[in-house]
């Protein structure tokens, strides 16, 4: 698989409880290299065209409210295999049912506020990095 990179946020439940230091101690300990980070408030046309493959869903709206509600960190991790060693140390989508060390059972409300989203393959990592970074900004 090789070194790879992933798309990465830190979601508002996180940022709002001052967890942005923990979680990126979680992503490093995992291997995890962050190339790129910002803080942002995200606009509800980004939420909206970031979490398009979702817009028929019946939380769409939620989702959409939740993500805009406070800032988040996007960010840009590389490592091997990155896409699917952050997906394994983020947990499973519900916290009740993420294994113990992840970022989602420490950390995680509930389905929706759960504190962290990650690529699921490499071509969404790149579509998702290209929406929130410039090729300059991010620096391995
Ligand atoms: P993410 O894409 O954020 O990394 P994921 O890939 O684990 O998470 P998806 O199925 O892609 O999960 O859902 C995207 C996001 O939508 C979830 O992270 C969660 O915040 C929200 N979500 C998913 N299912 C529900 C639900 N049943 N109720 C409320 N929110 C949900
Ligand atoms: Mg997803």
């Amino acid at each position: 698989m090789g070194v790879q990179r992933t798309f990465s946020i830190i979601k508002p439940d996180a940022t709002i409880r001052n967890l942005t230091g923990a979680v990126n101690a979680i992503f490093e300990k995992a291997g995890l290299r962050i190339v790129a980070q910002k803080r942002i408030l995200m606009t509800q046309a980004q939420a909206e065209t970031f979490y398009a493959v979702h817009s028929e869903r019946p939380f769409f709206g939620e989702l959409v409210e939740f993500m805009t509600s406070a800032p988040v960190v996007v960010q840009v991790l590389e490592g091997e295999n990155a896409v699917l060693a952050h997906r394994e140390v983020m947990g499973a989508t519900n916290p009740s049912e993420a294994a113990d060390g992840t970022v989602r059972k420490e950390f995680a409300l509930s389905i929706g506020e759960n504190s962290v989203h990650g690529s699921d393959s490499e071509e969404n990592a790149a579509l998702e990095m290209a929406q929130f970074f410039s090729g300059n900004e991010i620096v391995g």
